[in-house]
């Protein structure tokens, strides 16, 4: 079967019984690795991703300092047990892309230039894949890094949406991610109003583009909160 051939919606519902602009159940978990500078586990449905932070830290070899600025560095990786099938543990080129993507994702929000010749490197571990895990992750991320101390310009939130059977949806499971006849993964700093990741596949009319955009921003500024709720629940800071 081919995208856009499978029925993902039947009487306005997904697969999974939600309404096509409805978000999974959000968990949020934080300080899970207590040997890391800053931890947190993020869960979109049956999507589950640990994010572990370290540094900044002396980057060595010598070499690869920027006398100018620190670098941030993230591996994104999927457990092998994530997948219904064995995934091999081995970096493979999604990875790697992916890996980039969240760093491209990420890096606007970090006052790296305060922090030359150091490096700050984010692990991403996949436990459980059900589509959007590089969204998740990036949320993941921006919490590990706040916890752990790092300065920032905004927390960075993520989401998915894309098109099945012609209806546009938010946050896409793995069955969805595989047939969908777009997909799209976006990232924002709701309080600077930037967008740091926008990637798509497949095609949109203008008007579809500008409605998956808004709903994409409206989740991000909802998960701003969750992220917020998250830290102020840690740090019990009172409004
Ligand atoms: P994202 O997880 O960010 O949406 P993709 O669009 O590349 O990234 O992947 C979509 C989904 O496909 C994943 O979330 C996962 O559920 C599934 N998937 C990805 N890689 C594999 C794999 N090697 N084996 C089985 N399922 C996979």
């Amino acid at each position: 079967m081919k995208r856009g051939e499978v029925k993902l919606i039947t009487d306005g519902k997904r697969i999974d019984g939600r309404k096509p602009e409805e978000m999974r159940n959000v968990e949020i978990k934080l300080d899970v690795i207590s040997r890391s500078d800053g931890s947190a586990e993020v869960a979109f449905g049956k999507t589950r991703v640990l994010a572990s932070v370290y540094g900044p830290r002396a980057l060595f070899p010598k070499y690869l300092q920027e006398h100018e600025t620190g670098i941030l560095r993230c591996r994104y990786s999927m457990a092998p047990f994530s997948v219904d099938e064995r995934k091999s543990p081995a970096p493979d080129r999604r990875s790697i892309e992916l890996s980039k993507v969240i760093r491209l994702a990420l890096e606007p929000a970090i006052f790296l230039e305060d922090f030359p010749k150091t490096v700050v490197d984010v692990y991403l571990e996949v436990i459980e894949a059900d589509g959007s895990t590089r969204v998740t992750g990036i949320n993941a991320s921006s919490l590990a890094l706040a916890l752990a101390g790092i300065p920032m310009r905004d927390l960075v939130c993520a989401c998915s949406v894309g098109k099945i059977n012609d209806t546009l949806i938010l946050d896409l499971n793995g069955r969805e991610d595989n047939y969908s006849e777009v997909d799209m993964a976006f990232a924002m700093m709701p309080g600077k109003g930037k967008i740091t990741l926008l990637q798509m596949d497949g095609l949109v009319t203008k008007e579809e583009l500008k409605k998956l955009i808004e709903i994409a921003k409206s989740t991000c500024e909802k998960i701003y909160e969750m992220q917020k709720n998250a830290l102020r629940e840690k740090y019990r800071v009172s409004e």
